[in-house]
């Protein structure tokens, strides 16, 4: 039996090499001290997998900004507005590729599988494809040079790469499969030539809902590659689900078949006993979970490994973590302030590695040995499933008592819409924005002046004040319908309401990667989710204290509060939701018995927690919708319920989103020229949507004709009654004089539409 890993985290225990890149971005420091960083990085990533006794060292997945932009770079697949011709692709190029520059926009990002990581969205032009640079080929000599061990060079492969193409010009499909086919083939053969033995190929999009003709097509790509000249064997890697052609799968003409059993479980398991596993390869069997940071009940993974040796030949059995260990933090060390209970429950990368030598050590030595270690594990887990943090006595009654609350509106929206009117008296094409407003230096100021103590929270807090006081003269100015506080006192639309409720902790250095150099802290929710007190009543009323206008009150909703965080594991993620929507309905009653008549829940993340299997969307639609409701349900019909959802596609969601029933939703209109509200054809969806009529990601103030064109390409779809005006995101990262420049003319947009009809 063999331990190895599909990746390890990049981004260093500090976030090095975060730190390093952008320096080199603000040319802080050279190609030369960048590159010679970057390598220690990489270097020191490998001694980490072999001082864990990792057999099988994984190399190849490092980068410097993204893995599916690499082979993009490696492969020459640049777009044409990036003026490239040569036969190197430059690290401005690259980077120009990754973040834009002056002449040329960024390409696409968009979300990894059903991970918070971003991938950069490899365009097919009609370039020839090239082999330019053998990434894993050069990492690969490189470590081999450093390190007197076995090494798996590893490369996201070409099923995967396909499918995630974007075709800018829908050019010649076949044509573009047989060029990557070549130069896959050229990559493989060129790592065989270096010595590989093994050599580990990505493939994610097995573990999605592939038609049988994709299936066909990706048997055909590995047929192809069979033919070419190696002597390296093939690790198909597979990983964050069950695969969905098994059979099909099996017979690929590849030396070993990387299969997640945690996250697939139940399906691949069962593929595995009524269909067997092929004699002649390697099963690697991903029994530490990859994408949580919860210890694994080390019991039942050995029992469950047992089970699994007796499926495949002797010696045929590898163990891993579940997918690429970039999904969780690099190390638990550096956590100081965790209480003990919780900390011990904890395993970030590193202790994943340990946990990998201690089940190998259980199945291959003597397996007494370790009943100790498996004790103290199933001691742990047991002290904090029963502490008092995970058995909330008044949250568990209340969950067992759901089926007594309705979690549906009293009236329908026709009637509310006519009770809300009475109260808020908004003019036709009503203006709002979606909640924040710029953090300045200023504001960023005072909340890191109060963190290190040097101002008291009462100097905090009149600070907060005299910024939501300016606000709301400005939006007066403005003649905005509906104002908001401005969210000066958040830092972050998840963290601002963990730190608030019982049950969230958070980390000292907990980052992982979330897109290119940028890292993110997941507060972990790790016991019963309780509402303690008012979260965001005291800025909400004081801002509407100050006008007549409508203030609506800003929440984050229970699915994206959950999809964002790390989620305890021992009880479902829909009783989790349930509680925190539990929760936000207790704050939307404190926030309405003060008066405040509209207030909005943001979702930005309801679409991105589908599952990857179409089977099992309804499942999860079903109790994140439910969450939603919950939250929400409560109110009166006189008080207005919005929504948010950034960049949400709603072809195929329209449904969930009716289900919603939020009297207004706010989404994108701007960017997407028509697409997204192109959804709402045909449909029978009634209720108001804030149509987002400009771009808040560009410093761009954009002209009245342009605000109108979105609203008129929406009117072809929905009635002018629906329609609401607004940003197509939150302000925070604007600055002040182009925020207050764009919504003048969003007003004046509004105003002339209320002319004209
Ligand atoms: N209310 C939040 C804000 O305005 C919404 C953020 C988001 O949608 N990502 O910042
Ligand atoms: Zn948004």
């Amino acid at each position: 039996m063999k331990s190895t890993v599909i990746g390890y985290p990049y981004i260093g225990p500090n976030r090095e090499w975060k730190k390093t890149i952008e320096a080199f971005w603000s040319k802080e420091i050279s190609e030369q001290q960048f590159e010679a960083q970057m390598k220690e990085y990489r270097l020191a990533n490998i001694q980490v997998q072999l001082d864990a006794k990792i057999d099988l060292v994984t190399v190849g997945d490092f980068t410097y900004y993204d893995r599916m932009l690499d082979l993009a770079a490696m492969f020459g697949i640049i777009p044409a507005r990036y003026k490239w011709n040569s036969d190197l692709v430059s690290l401005e190029t690259y980077y120009a590729m990754a973040r834009g520059n002056q002449s040329a926009s960024a390409s696409e990002m968009t979300k990894w599988f059903n991970t918070n990581y971003h991938y950069i969205v490899p365009e097919y032009e009609g370039q020839t494809l090239k082999l330019l640079n053998n990434k894993p080929l050069r990492y690969y000599l490189e470590a081999k040079e450093n390190f007197n061990t076995e090494l798996k060079p590893t490369i996201i492969g070409p099923g995967t790469f396909y499918f995630l193409t974007k075709e800018v010009a829908t050019l010649n499909k076949p044509s573009y499969l047989l060029q990557l086919i070549k130069v896959y083939s050229q990559l493989l053969s060129e790592l065989s030539a270096a010595g590989a033995k093994w050599i580990q190929i990505e493939e994610p999009i097995l573990s999605t809902s592939l038609s049988k003709d994709d299936m066909e097509l990706i048997s055909e790509i590995y047929e192809q590659l069979n033919t070419v000249n190696y002597s390296s064997k093939l690790l198909l890697q597979t990983y964050f689900e069950s695969v969905e052609w098994y059979e099909e799968l099996i017979k690929l003409p590849v030396e070993g078949i990387g299969l997640d059993f945690v996250h697939g479980l139940e399906e691949n398991i069962s593929n595995i006993k009524k269909i067997g596993f092929p004699k002649d390869k390697v099963l690697a069997a991903g029994i530490i979970n990859g994408r949580d940071i919860w210890i694994t009940p080390l019991q039942q993974s050995s029992e469950m490994l047992i089970e699994l040796e007796s499926l495949v030949s002797p010696n045929h059995l590898w163990i891993q973590p579940s997918c690429s260990l970039m999904h969780v933090p690099v190390s638990l060390t550096a956590e100081t302030k965790l209480s003990k209970e919780l900390y011990e429950n904890l395993a970030f990368a590193n202790e994943k590695l340990q946990e990998l030598a201690i089940l190998k050590n259980a199945l291959t030595n003597n397996r007494d040995a370790d009943q100790e270690a498996f004790e103290q594990n199933r001691l742990t887990r047991e002290l904090l499933n029963s502490s008092s943090v995970r058995q909330q006595g008044e949250v568990q009654k209340n969950i067992k008592r759901l089926s007594e609350i309705q979690i549906t509106r009293q009236s329908s929206y026709a009637i509310r819409k006519d009770r809300q009117q009475k109260i808020l008296q908004l003019p036709d094409f009503p203006t709002t924005t979606i909640g924040s407003f710029p953090q300045t230096a200023e504001v960023k100021r005072n909340r890191s002046q109060l963190k290190k103590g040097l101002i008291d929270k009462e100097q905090h807090d009149d600070f907060i004040k005299k910024e939501i006081n300016k606000w709301i003269t400005y939006q007066e100015e403005l003649e905005l319908d509906v104002l908001v506080h401005g969210e000066f006192e958040r830092t972050d639309m998840v963290e601002y309401f963990g730190e608030k409720l019982v049950g969230f902790a958070f980390t000292e250095k907990a980052w992982v990667v979330s897109y290119g150099s940028r890292c993110v802290k997941p507060p972990i929710i790790y016991g019963d989710v309780k509402w303690e007190k008012p979260m965001t009543l005291d800025e909400t009323v004081y801002a509407q204290s100050l006008t007549t206008k409508p203030v609506k009150g800003m929440l984050t909703g229970p699915i994206t509060i959950l999809n964002w965080s790390f989620v305890r594991d021992d009880v479902p993620r829909s009783i989790v939701a349930q509680q925190i929507a539990l929760a936000l309905r207790q704050e939307i009653e404190a926030l309405e018995t003060a008066g405040i008549r509209i207030i909005q829940v943001d979702e930005p993340a309801l679409r991105e927690g589908l599952p990857l299997k179409s089977s099992k969307h309804d499942a999860y639609l079903d109790w994140s919708v439910d969450a939603f409701k919950l939250a929400t349900s409560g109110v009166e019909d006189e008080t207005q319920i919005h929504t948010h959802m950034c960049y949400c596609e709603f072809n195929d969601f329209i449904e969930p989103i009716h289900a919603l029933d939020a009297d207004v939703i706010s989404i994108e209109t701007s960017k997407s020229h028509g697409e997204i509200i192109g959804a709402f054809k045909n449909a029978t969806y009634t209720n108001s949507i804030g149509l987002g009529v400009y771009d808040i990601h560009s410093p761009r103030i954009p002209e009245i004709d342009e605000m109108v064109a979105v609203v008129n390409d929406s009117l072809e779809v929905i009635s002018p009654e629906q329609c609401w005006i607004n940003p197509d995101c939150g302000l925070k990262t604007r600055k002040t004089d182009e925020t207050l420049a764009a919504l003048e003319i969003m007003v004046k947009t509004a105003q002339l539409l209320r002319k004209r009809s």
